[in-house]
């Protein structure tokens, strides 16, 4: 299974790597601060979060776009859940754009939007296999909070453009758990979604 790497941080708390075009998944505690960095800019991280209390409950799009009545979360905005509770709340953001309408993207993104013959399993595979020692089943994954992914919408027509990411170098997010939690986490594998490469994600829990 892809792992995280761990690399030197100045930081008291361990920064970890998640390498080009994979994933991981993590627990953490109530109060917690789940710190995701773009280490070169224009990366997108696709993030998933479950209650540890009962794994049926997780981050929903719909509910949190409809109480937010925005599509674009930053500071302060909370992540709700499928029974509109608050799992997490953004507590710092360099950036301002990330993603909260699309499903990751997968081995079937890539056959149908790219029409890759023998495609990457994308970042659907890479959160089914990092959550499955959770006992989190494939089709339990829902829409991800897509951590700078830049998903613009014309307000007439609806159409939606996946744009490079606008995070530079170093740029981050912050996000606190407002209960106990697993998290899925990646590092995107989708070529349109991170400006035509594929680059590492840097992130660390305080
Ligand atoms: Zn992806």
């Amino acid at each position: 299974m892809p792992g995280a790497v761990r690399v030197p941080s100045a930081g008291s708390a361990m920064l970890h790597e998640i390498a080009p075009r994979s994933g991981v998944a993590f627990t953490m505690e109530k109060g917690q601060r789940l710190t995701v960095i773009d280490p070169m800019g224009e990366q997108v991280a696709d993030l998933l979060a479950f209650s540890r209390a009962d794994t049926r409950e997780v981050i929903s799009s719909g509910r949190s776009l409809d109480y937010l009545s925005r599509i674009f979360l930053t500071v302060p905005d909370p992540l709700y859940s499928n029974r509109s509770n608050v799992l997490m709340r953004i507590v710092e953001d360099t950036v301002g754009r990330h993603d909260f309408l699309l499903t990751p993207c997968s081995a079937d993104t890539f056959r149908i939007i790219y029409g890759d013959e023998t495609p990457h399993r994308g970042c659907f595979g890479n959160l089914a296999a990092a959550l499955e020692p959770y006992g989190i089943e494939p089709d339990r994954i829902p829409v991800a909070f897509n951590v700078f992914m830049n998903v613009p919408v014309d307000g007439t027509t609806g159409e939606l453009k996946v744009l490079p990411p606008l995070s530079k170098a170093g740029d981050r997010i912050v996000l606190e758990a407002e209960t106990d939690l697993i998290i899925g986490l990646t590092a995107c594998s989708a070529l349109q979604s991170n400006n035509g490469s594929f680059k590492p994600i840097h992130y660390r829990v305080d």
